[in-house]
């Protein structure tokens, strides 16, 4: 978990050439800083996996210039074009650069690296093409901004829908969860399922 604060996004490293989310880009050097701690450097990161087109989600897959990008195909088009608004970016006083799309996800994908799968769940409310990765296997649940450790993503940006929301919640409910891995804030360990369940309360 590379987690640099502010408005960033947490990203998720996973076996050391796929990245789950990519920051706002903003802040190159605490980015470079972090994972050089971990020994990596920008071009030993071969995939990059978007839990939805947000910039603070998305603005820093250009920096990442070996990586191949995959996004759900209902968000695919806000990285394509560079859509600030639909980006958010907007609201972070940014742009967010054009990049295009190497490959689309949607649900029932699996993404394999090394010895994980990480099935993709189209989980729609925080905007269109929201997904979460799930390793059934481990039990592991990378939430984007869908599920936090307390409360959901909110609803009320470009594409959200409450509805949606809590259909998508209704679908998470139903997976044999122990840890979630959000987009902000502290990991959920070992609660999974409660902390989505209560949710629906
Ligand atoms: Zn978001």
């Amino acid at each position: 978990m590379i987690s640099p604060g502010g408005f960033e996004s947490n990203m998720y490293l996973v076996n050391r050439e796929l990245l789950i989310d990519a920051g706002t880009g903003l802040h190159p050097k605490i980015l470079v800083r972090e994972l050089h701690e971990l020994g990596i450097f920008f071009e030993d990161i071969k995939r990059i996996v978007l839990t939805h087109a947000h910039f603070d989600h998305a603005g820093g897959v250009h920096l990442f210039k070996a990586a191949k990008v995959g996004i759900h195909k209902d968000d695919a088009e806000i990285i394509e074009k560079g859509d600030n608004s639909g980006s958010m970016a907007n609201m972070f006083s940014a742009s967010l650069k054009k990049k295009p799309v190497d490959f689309m996800l949607d649900d029932g994908d699996l993404i394999k690296s090394g010895d994980l799968k990480l099935k993709v769940i189209h989980t729609p409310g925080h905007t269109k093409g929201s997904i979460c990765f799930y390793d059934e296997k481990n039990k592991i649940l990378f939430s984007g901004d869908t599920v936090f450790s307390e409360g959901f993503g909110r609803i009320d940006f470009p594409g959200g829908s409450s509805n949606e929301m809590r259909d998508s919640l209704e679908r998470l409910s139903k997976l044999d969860v122990n840890m979630i891995l959000p987009g902000h804030g502290a990991p959920v360990w070992g609660s999974g399922n409660e902390t989505i369940k209560r949710l629906l309360m």
